[in-house]
């Protein structure tokens, strides 16, 4: 599935807006952090060599000469025998090669006049509690790669070298639709025999959680037109459809030839559990003419930019099935789509399985846990069932902050077996 899938074109923004998108080039530094050496406390500017020796009982006493505030340039230079009050990340005034906190001092903490002497109270080694010119990224140094994902912490290392906008990639647009002549919208009454449609709820959700943009379509009857109706609407709007619902066997599945009508069914079914009917198609779209997409238009990557390629997943109907095979399929080609580097995104944990657990082989299976920390068990982690693991129980996935994987070839799992769980980020604690 994810072979051929490229990345959507770029664009560029702010970084005020770049939360989540993930990044398109790789950004270098212009600038060194710190720019300049400067104090990482509040105190005295000092020379090393004047306050060896300098205790409580036999402090050192400085005349002060000056002060340096964050964002002033110094005016003093320190010499034998004198200091200069210093803040934190004001530059170190010349002569000094030191700072003595204002803890370590007589000087009053807190708002103070600039006292005319100062007893220094500990010596301060060379270099003491200085942060030195490019001691956190030097000018020419690689921030950050392309494929990364935007953060806060990476938007405050872009920030703090004045990077303003930055080349993403645009968010990918999934269109979801959920198929069953028994579903109910959320808020409306259930009659005789309807159930309310938790997938679109839940695929929307885990698109968003994804990072992408989610356009719900609402439900389709199992009905052949009416399915390659919603179809077409999300093939007009979207780069993916996510349809959920009568992929399988039954007499009224319609999305597999609903798929075919529109585009191409390119696979049906995985040997995954649960999950099993899974299938994954693709529709080519004629684009109008001029520029394909945004501001910058040109995606740069040799696609043809007067088509656009669709993809098409139609997930089984089981709830548990639905999120499941979402987080195995969807999500990696979804995250490819945007960008990523690592297109699964996700840790795997070795836990100790609490439970015994028995299955066919030919299949792998992907349990629904919850993992612990454990001292007690060499694995350091316990995974534990969080409840029936049929794939209608959506109270055993609600409670669930990781899969287990079991092997295709493994049929029978003693308890303490050791499994890989796979880390669900969006899984409660
Ligand atoms: P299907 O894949 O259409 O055979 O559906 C399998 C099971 O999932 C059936 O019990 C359906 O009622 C249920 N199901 C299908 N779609 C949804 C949905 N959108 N929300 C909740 N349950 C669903
Ligand atoms: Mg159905």
């Amino acid at each position: 599935m994810l072979a051929g899938v490229i990345p959507l074109p770029t664009e560029r923004v702010s970084l005020g807006r770049a939360l989540g998108r993930v990044l398109a080039e790789p950004v270098d530094t212009r600038v060194s952090l710190p720019p300049w050496d400067n104090s990482a406390m509040d105190g005295f500017a000092v020379r090393s060599g004047d306050v060896t020796g300098a205790s409580m009982s036999e402090p050192t006493i400085l005349e002060v000469i000056g002060e340096v505030a964050a964002g002033h340039a110094p005016e003093a230079s320190v010499r034998e025998g004198t200091a200069v009050r210093v803040l934190t990340g004001a530059l170190i005034p010349p002569g000094a090669d030191a700072i003595v906190p204002v803890e370590d001092t007589d000087a009053p903490r807190g708002m103070a006049t600039l006292p005319d002497r100062v007893a220094i109270q500990r010596g301060a080694a060379t270099g003491a509690h200085i942060r030195v010119a490019g001691g956190d990224v030097r000018a020419g140094e690689r921030l950050l790669g392309a494929g990364v994902r935007l953060t806060p912490p990476r938007l405050a290392l872009l920030a703090a070298t004045g990077h303003a906008e930055l080349l993403v990639h645009r968010l990918p647009r999934v269109a979801v639709l959920a198929t069953g002549d028994e579903l109910v919208p959320v808020g409306e009454p259930l009659g005789a025999a309807g159930i309310h449609d938790s997938n679109s709820v839940s695929l929307c959700a885990q698109v968003r959680a994804a990072g992408a943009e989610a356009i719900d379509l609402g439900i389709a009857r199992d009905r052949f037109e009416e399915v390659v109706a919603r179809l077409r609407d999300g093939i007009a709007t979207a780069d993916m459809v996510v349809a959920s619902g009568g992929v399988s066997v039954g007499a009224h599945d319609v999305v597999r030839d609903a798929f075919g009508a529109v585009g191409t069914l390119d696979l049906w079914r995985v040997a995954v559990q649960p999950g099993k009917p899974l299938a994954f198609g693709h529709a080519e779209v004629q684009l109008p003419e001029g520029p394909a997409d945004g501001p910058e238009g040109d995606d740069g990557n040799g696609a043809d930019p007067s088509t656009k390629r669709v993809l098409l997943f139609g997930l089984p109907g089981n709830p548990v099935s639905t999120f499941v095979t979402f987080e195995l399929f969807v999500r990696p080609v979804l995250r490819r789509l945007a960008g990523h580097a690592d297109a699964t995104g996700r840790m795997l944990i070795r836990a100790e399985l609490v439970e015994p657990f028995t299955k066919s082989a030919g299949r792998r299976a992907f349990l629904r846990v919850r993992l612990e920390p454990d001292p007690d068990r060499a694995s350091g982690w316990r995974a534990s069932m969080a409840g029936g693991q049929g794939s209608h129980v959506i109270s055993a996935l609600a409670e669930a902050n990781g899969l287990a994987i079991v092997p295709e070839e493994v049929d029978a799992l003693p308890a303490g077996a050791l499994v890989d769980v796979m880390v669900l980020d969006e899984g409660g604690n």
